[in-house]
């Protein structure tokens, strides 16, 4: 027997969240359906790496989002789907069972990069879920705290070192750049980045990768190369948390609409596939991003803010999706937003203030990306940089072009 919805998300994450609340404010009673593969409801991944952890007030029932108290979608979890038909308006899941739709929505998102080598073991988390959250609080609630090796150096890795160190254990971050950070941030920025990190005790090895690993006793040794290749020894941990970057999930579509070229799918600027009624948004959607040009982005406010338009959308909405958007990290009681590309192989220019810095990348034509570390304020300035599609002939010209709210002074 097939169950049918008006409107059915597969996955069952933070875009599935939005998508649903923003049907239901259009005041439509339609059916709402959320397939999901995890064991748990929506809830907001930015708290799994930070407030959490560093917040002791803030459990995960205060995280917990209520997508179905407010909306009355039916959420199936442990459900993974398979296959999509646009044709038979219908999706299968693993088991074989099959749901009907008015219209879909593929917010799959994306899933942990692996590593090869590394055997699968519980003391090892490629750390996206509430789940992961749940085994890691339980991993580290030993007495003696554990070692912990974290391997990735970017803002999940480096969210769970401090949040680590935060809890007592000890921690070794392991990471492939000279300095961390030093990919994403100007010079000066990554080592005042790093030094955040070796300041709070955190034991920083740069140029270093994880060949591969195997449980040891009550532990996880890593097989360790520096960065030409060559043997870097072992390093024996307790538990090991990777971040290595997501991939996106679009394998239940994957023969029914138009891919891009890194397993996403395409949209266009009303969120929709190539097929017929099937929508696409989040981490696995590549858009048409009306200042940056096409892209998939794995942030936050894309997720929630594409989610909602995707859900509008599907009730009738003759809106399209115009939002730029930014994303945020927070480090021990610092924090930064940012729009755009940030790649410290650009050409980059760091503006400092009494405790701020804003950060631009360029490339030979355009400000591509802004950074602003510390800064109250700055975002719409910076959207508005980028919109302008240009740049100063002197990379110089840009000190003093946003400054932080409160009129802080350049150093
Ligand atoms: C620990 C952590 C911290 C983060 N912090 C920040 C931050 O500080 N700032 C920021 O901007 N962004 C942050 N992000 C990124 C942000 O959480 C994501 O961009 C957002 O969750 C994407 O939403 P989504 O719905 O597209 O994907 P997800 O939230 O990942 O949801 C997708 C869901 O679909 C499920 N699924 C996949 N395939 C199938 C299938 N075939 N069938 C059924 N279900 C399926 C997945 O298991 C998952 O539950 C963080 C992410 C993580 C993991």
């Amino acid at each position: 027997m097939t169950t049918t919805y008006d409107f059915l998300i597969v996955g069952g994450g933070m875009v599935a969240d939005a998508a649903a609340k923003a049907i239901r404010e259009t005041g439509s009673t339609a059916s709402i359906g959320i397939l999901g593969d995890e064991p748990t409801a929506p809830f907001p991944r930015p708290a799994l790496s930070k407030k959490l952890w560093t917040d002791p007030d803030f459990t995960t029932d205060d995280g917990e989002p209520g997508t179905a108290d407010e909306t009355g979608a039916h959420i199936t979890l442990d459900t993974r789907v398979i296959s999509v038909d646009p044709d038979a308006h219908e999706v299968t899941t693993e088991s074989g069972e099959t749901f009907g739709y008015g219209s879909l929505l593929i917010a799959t998102g994306g899933h942990p990069r692996r590593l090869d080598g590394l055997e699968p073991s519980d003391r090892v988390l490629y750390y996206r879920t509430l789940s992961d959250y749940r085994r890691l609080r339980e991993l580290v609630s030993t007495d003696p705290k554990p070692h912990v090796a974290v391997v990735g150096g970017g803002y999940i890795g480096s969210e769970i070192a401090a949040a680590m160190i935060g809890q007592g254990c000890r921690v070794t971050l392991l990471h492939p750049d000279d300095v961390l950070g030093a990919s994403t941030f100007p010079p000066a920025l990554a080592l005042d980045h790093e030094a955040l990190f070796t300041g709070a005790g955190v034991e920083v090895r740069g140029g270093t990768r994880v060949a591969g690993g195997l449980e040891a006793g009550d532990g996880v040794q890593l097989r360790l190369t520096d960065s030409d290749g060559g043997d870097a020894g072992t390093l024996e941990a307790d538990v090991v948390v990777l971040g290595l970057g997501i991939q996106p999930s679009g394998e239940p579509i994957a023969d029914a609409v138009e891919r891009s070229e890194d397993g996403g799918v395409v949209v266009d600027e009303r969120l929709a596939t190539s097929a017929a009624d099937v929508y696409a948004a989040g981490d696995v959607a590549e858009y048409p991003d009306k200042i940056l040009g096409r892209r998939r982005v794995e942030h936050v406010d894309n997720a929630e803010t594409m989610g909602a338009t995707a859900g509008r959308i599907m009730t009738g909405s003759d809106e399209t999706y115009d939002h730029t958007p930014m994303f945020y990290s927070d480090l021990f009681g610092h924090g930064y937003e940012a729009v755009g590309t940030l790649d410290a192989s650009l050409e980059t220019v760091e503006d400092r203030f009494d405790d701020s810095v804003v950060a631009y990348y360029l490339t030979d034509d355009e400000v591509v990306g802004v950074l602003l570390w510390d800064c109250d304020g700055g975002l719409d300035e910076a959207t508005a940089l980028l919109a302008a599609h240009t740049r100063p002939a002197d990379a110089a010209e840009l000190v003093g072009r946003i400054r932080p709210a409160g009129g802080a002074d350049d150093e």
